[in-house]
């Protein structure tokens, strides 16, 4: 008698919970926007994949096709390696899709990906600071990758290193689905859904970003680490790339489009599972002259900042200076008049019913960096 009430509870327990979560997933959408023109001049695309090629669970092709079946412009192989020549030579375009190829190279410090670098004539130095200066004098760059998880980054001296990942998307899955346990069944019919909720803001990262700009530029990077479940990863965060011209035809120079913009910093990060962010803008302008994200310039009394978030649905917008926030507005678009030089960025929070937490940037902006005038 005793046994069987228990299993009635048990199963009163599982329809109420099945029917709650049922719920949340169908109130669940992504944000769009209708009306946005997309511009050639924004491309979208995923960065930090492995594949067969190291430990990823899928082939190049294979990840290229379901990135074809997204709204995805571009894909960043990272395998494992020192560099990971087989992997690198899947770059080139495939199913539409731009693959473009760099390594994740194991050093002294922790993993540091490597990207943009032309073919090394020996394999890279497993000292941090001796592969850092390989890369650069290779013409690539490097970023930090999960600088709080796995393998950790010791950090010593800051030196040549280009940008560090602030999300890492694997690090989500590994160590933080704890907390996902009640939404984990989600998993299996929206995906997206369950990897919203398993966000958590990266403190760690974001303060330590601040800290490197404030002595070298560094950019910040929403990293998936894609090695399964690439079906929905790879459209979960996405790097918003911005061109100068329309993307080429041709792989060589379209690929160069891209690894320099980022190289530059020419790009946002967005969680665009939670609400598309294509249209988004963060600029300066000097008189006449504007100033991109990831550039250096020399600061006067006649710079202002511009955010431009026209999105038909509830986002605020905070402006960051030093690493401090000096305003939150929901405006469309904002004008801001600095006092001070230093470095400024953007994290637009989404204001609407999602799955995601409330302190989640759904985008990230990469700095401006202004210095004294000398
Ligand atoms: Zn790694
Ligand atoms: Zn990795």
């Amino acid at each position: 008698m005793r046994k069987k009430k228990i299993l009635f509870l048990l199963l009163g327990l599982a329809v109420i919970y099945s029917f709650w979560l049922g719920v949340q997933l169908v109130r669940f959408r992504t944000y769009t926007n209708p009306a946005l023109d997309k511009t050639p001049l924004e491309i979208q695309g995923s960065y930090h994949i492995h594949t067969t090629h190291s430990d990823g669970k899928k082939t190049p092709e294979k990840i290229a096709e379901l990135a074809s079946r997204s709204s995805l412009d571009f894909i960043i192989l990272t395998d494992h390696g020192d560099p990971n020549l087989e992997s690198m030579a899947a770059a080139g375009w495939n199913k539409g899709i731009l693959v473009l190829t760099g390594s994740e190279l194991s050093v002294s410090r922790g993993h540091l990906v490597a990207l943009g670098f032309a073919p090394p004539s020996m394999p890279f130095s497993q000292n941090a600071e001796q592969a850092a200066y390989q890369i650069k004098s290779l013409k690539g760059f490097s970023i930090i990758a999960h600088p709080y998880s796995k393998v950790a980054w010791s950090w010593g001296e800051p030196i040549g290193y280009n940008g560090i990942e602030i999300i890492n998307a694997n690090t989500l899955l590994k160590y933080d689905f704890l907390r996902s346990i009640p939404f984990l069944p989600s998993i299996l019919v929206k995906p997206d859904y369950a990897l919203l909720k398993m966000l958590k803001r990266p403190v760690k990262n974001l303060k330590k970003w601040d800290e490197l700009n404030r002595t070298h530029p560094t950019l910040g990077f929403y990293s998936v680490d894609a090695h399964l479940l690439y079906k929905p990863l790879l459209s979960f965060l996405q790097l918003h790339v911005l061109l100068k011209n329309p993307l080429s035809k041709e792989f060589e120079q379209a690929s160069h489009q891209v690894l320099s913009a980022l190289h530059q910093g020419r790009f946002y990060n967005a969680v665009d599972y939670a609400a598309q962010s294509h249209g988004f803008r963060f600029w300066a302008q000097k008189g006449q002259k504007s100033v991109q994200m990831g550039e250096k310039s020399i600061f006067d009394s006649h710079v202002t900042l511009h955010v431009r978030a026209e999105f038909p649905f509830t986002c605020e917008v905070h402006l960051i200076h030093n690493g401090k926030k000096i305003m939150a507005s929901r405006e469309k678009r904002i004008v801001h008049k600095p006092t001070h030089p230093g470095f400024y960025r953007v994290e637009v929070y989404l204001k609407e019913r999602t799955p995601m937490r409330k302190d989640i940037p759904w985008i990230l902006s990469n700095p401006i960096f202004f210095r004294e005038k000398s």
